[in-house]
């Protein structure tokens, strides 16, 4: 299927997920690796030293067993510290026919050099769609006191520098800077991007993506930790980098925005603005082959090589249907996130208006 037809299957199934459930996810979002060689201010996933994370064989499995997903998140830890990222990528490009957008964020730490080379590589596997979130939390001493080391705004512009250069080989990627809004940079927004404006004048504010830092214990295991912005400022930050950004037909702007104007909400009132569309549209697998609802909610359903890499057996399950029941009783979890906001947006198309 070329790029377009599967862009459409992919807005397809978002659009029948309006009118009924799912019988399986499109969206998966998989943590590759635990392992992280920042040290930030906002999550201690670097703190863990990882074993026993799924190997290349057993992601082919999963991927041969579950050959539906039309959105994958490769996320980490930093997903370029697994040498093997591309074979990964490979497994999914080629079991899962209807694949149209794949997207991995970068803590830019790695040798760029090598960076390049696996993205190349991923590049030519010809994934319709693949965007790399280049992390970044401020200005140059701001961001490089809250990522915990000394260089790294310079080689998150490095990183995005490449990128752009790639994209003048390849259509099918692309860069947008992911700025986690904590209580160590609010009210900072505006001058981290004069300064990346500087190093790149043709930088819009539609390239840039805002995530509230929040609390999770299976993923940034970060629960005890006091990084919150004050959610009334941060409001007023979003709003305001919402009255920057371009309005556009492109769906994924008009997608962007809505997540937005919802993250002001949730920064209102602390409450998660839409009904969760995990276990439904979507799931989070971490690196050890751990399937729970999203990244914010600790309730494992249980492991895929429990059941032989196939998904379909825990998502029938007694624990996934509890889930289920729960969010229809209103009993999810606060959270507003990019990696279950979208499935949620796309699944009542009224908020997009
Ligand atoms: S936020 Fe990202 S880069 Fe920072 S410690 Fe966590 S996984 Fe690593």
């Amino acid at each position: 299927m070329a790029g377009t037809a599967k862009m459409a299957s992919l807005a397809m199934t978002a659009l029948k997920s309006n009118f009924s459930s799912l019988k399986r996810p499109y969206k998966l979002n998989f943590c590759v690796t635990y392992w992280c060689q920042s040290a930030c201010l906002t999550c201690k996933i670097y703190e863990i030293r990882p074993k026993g994370e799924l190997t290349i064989e057993e992601i082919r499995k999963f991927a041969e067993r579950n050959s539906y997903f039309q959105w994958i998140e490769l996320t980490g830890g930093e997903p370029f510290l697994r040498s093997d990222i591309v074979e990964i990528a490979k497994a999914f490009k080629e079991s899962c026919k209807d694949l149209y957008l794949m997207t991995m964020p970068t803590n830019s730490l790695c040798n760029i050099s090598m960076v390049e080379k696996r993205l190349r590589e991923i590049l030519s596997l010809q994934i319709p769609r693949f965007v790399v979130t280049v992390s970044l939390d401020g200005w140059r001493e701001l961001h490089d006191k809250i990522r915990g080391v000394q260089g790294n705004f310079d080689k998150a512009m490095q990183v995005y520098g490449m990128i752009q250069k790639l994209k003048k080989e390849h259509m099918n990627v692309d860069a947008v800077f992911g700025y986690t809004m904590s209580k160590f940079n609010q009210g900072q927004f505006e001058q981290t991007y004069q300064a990346v404006k500087q190093l790149y004048p043709d930088v819009t504010y539609n390239d840039f993506h805002i995530n509230l830092a929040q609390a999770s214990e299976n993923y940034y295991k970060n629960e005890e930790m006091d990084i919150r912005p004050d959610y009334g400022m941060a409001a007023k930050e979003v709003e305001y980098f919402l009255t920057k950004r371009s309005r556009s037909a492109d769906p994924m702007i008009i997608i962007e925005n809505a997540f937005l104007k919802k993250l002001v909400e949730f920064a209102k009132t602390g409450k998660s603005p839409m009904r969760s569309r995990s276990l439904e549209a979507s799931l989070y697998l971490d690196s050890w082959g751990n399937v729970y609802p999203s990244i914010m909610w600790n309730r494992k359903i249980g492991n895929i090589k429990e059941v032989d890499y196939d998904l379909s057996k825990l998502w029938h399950s007694e624990p996934a249907k509890e889930v289920r029941k729960d969010i229809k009783d209103g009993k999810q979890p606060s959270e507003w996130t990019s990696c279950e906001a979208y499935q949620a947006l796309t699944g009542n198309m009224l908020s997009l208006l």
